[in-house]
């Protein structure tokens, strides 16, 4: 296997974009090695411009639950174009996705559509500092939730693998109202609300951790965070633009049965276009412009092409449940076999991480004591065996509907053989 093709571009890259990419972990910076330059992907497999072709467990991120390039979605899209791109007036379509998004995720009474989970996270807590008169809020250290100013606190996923706590750029009036609390530690929280009674707005939480790995909650912990923010008056914010039509089409929520007052949406919902969402109970969400006082907006928000292939996908999960039995059943099959070469395997639906350490994974702290160095020898002998996974530690490894059990079984035969 050769990568010539993407070595130059990744050259000319490095000139005119800081570390040749426009999102970190995509540099390949923790594993080493240059990135795939993608040509295009079809099912469960890319290609890159050397023409190599994976099988691919990244899977943009998350929101390829369907696979690659599926047929309905993206026709329906190409018929969109056809109608224009953007008008930056209402279209029926952003109801029509509202009313999908409602039906799969019952909390959700009004919701706003905007581009990206960053957006659709830092939205929400400006909703519910808005609606509590509360400035506080409480993040868990290892969670990540966007890279907005006041959340790039002890955050996952890039900043894990660069080290980099907290990003420089952000003066430290931003983030003076981030209360942090390790994962799954309930005490944490409690002594938090003890000491800034009152002064909570909301609990911001990935209700399966996936950006220090995946992480799941502890029994009870969720259900933990819904009693006490009730208790405080505090509003609990769901994450859910990883779990959020992954686990289930009501997310984590419906997955553990926990409702949370507000929740955030990207990757699915978008159905691979940059879209995402955030909602919640009526009376909070009508504190945003130019019903309330709170002020939210957005140029290309509801575009109506992102909004045409997040219908699609859902359309399709919402007609076929069964889908999630059948990638809940493949990604047990991967972490068997990742089990079995006695690797720590965390695993929640088709989210799944395999980490090197001997420890059991529950928080950020023991997140870490993963091998990195480990990691990226996995990494690289998965992807000189034709197999894509994220290239850091701190990701999750994506299962979607398309991997079709022969391509499975040749993944776990490459664990078997190599790992
Ligand atoms: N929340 C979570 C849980 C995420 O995993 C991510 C991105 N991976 C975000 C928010 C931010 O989303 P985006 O990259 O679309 O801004």
């Amino acid at each position: 296997m050769h990568f010539d093709y993407s070595q130059q571009a990744f050259a000319l890259a490095s000139t005119l974009m800081p570390g040749g990419v426009n999102s970190p972990v995509r540099a390949f910076q923790s594993v080493g090695g240059t990135p795939l330059f993608i040509n295009h992907a079809k099912g469960d497999k890319v290609t890159d411009i050397d023409g190599n072709t994976f099988i691919d467990y990244v899977c943009s991120w998350g929101p390829g639950i369907l696979g690659h390039a599926h047929p309905q979605v993206i026709q329906a899209v190409q018929k969109a174009c056809v109608d224009g791109l953007t008008f930056g007036a209402p279209t029926r379509k952003e109801s029509t996705l509202a009313q999908l998004v409602q039906q799969c995720y019952p909390a959700i009474e009004k919701l706003r559509l905007v581009n990206s989970g960053t957006e659709a996270c830092m939205s929400a807590i400006r909703a519910a500092r808005g609606y509590t008169h509360r400035d506080y809020i409480i993040k868990c250290i290892g969670c990540y939730h966007g890279h907005s100013d006041g959340l790039l606190v002890k955050a996952g996923s890039g900043l894990l693998t660069q080290a980099v706590a907290d990003s420089d750029g952000v003066p430290s009036g931003y983030t003076k109202t981030t209360l942090l609390a390790p994962y799954n530690d309930e005490k944490a929280i409690q002594q938090l609300f003890e000491t800034y009674p009152n002064q909570i707005a909301a609990v911001i939480i990935e209700p399966v951790a996936a950006n220090m790995g995946v992480v799941p909650p502890k029994p009870g912990y969720l259900q933990f965070l819904r009693d006490i923010t009730k208790t405080y008056d505090s509003i609990l914010i769901f994450d859910e633009v990883i779990t959020g039509f992954r686990l289930a089409l009501g997310g984590a929520s419906e997955y553990f049965g926990i409702t949370p007052d507000m929740a955030t949406f990207g990757k699915i919902v978008g159905g691979g276009m940059p879209l995402a969402a955030y909602g919640g109970k009526k009376e909070i969400m009508d504190v945003i412009s130019p019903v309330g006082s709170v002020y939210q907006a957005g140029t290309l928000s509801g575009n109506p092409i992102a909004t045409t292939a997040g219908i699609e996908t859902l359309q399709i999960l919402m007609k076929d449940p069964d889908i999630y039995d059948r990638i809940d059943y493949k990604t047990a099959q991967l972490a068997q076999a990742y089990k079995e070469k006695g690797y720590t395997v965390n695993r929640v639906g088709s989210l799944m991480s395999v980490f090197f350490t001997d420890q059991e994974v529950v928080d950020y702290a023991s997140a870490k004591t993963s091998d990195t160095q480990q990691f990226a020898h996995y990494f690289h002998i998965m992807l000189d065996h034709g197999i894509y996974v994220a290239p850091s530690q701190f990701e999750a490894m994506f299962i979607s509907d398309a991997h079709d059990q022969k391509d499975i079984e040749k993944t776990i035969q490459i664990i078997q053989t190599y790992l």
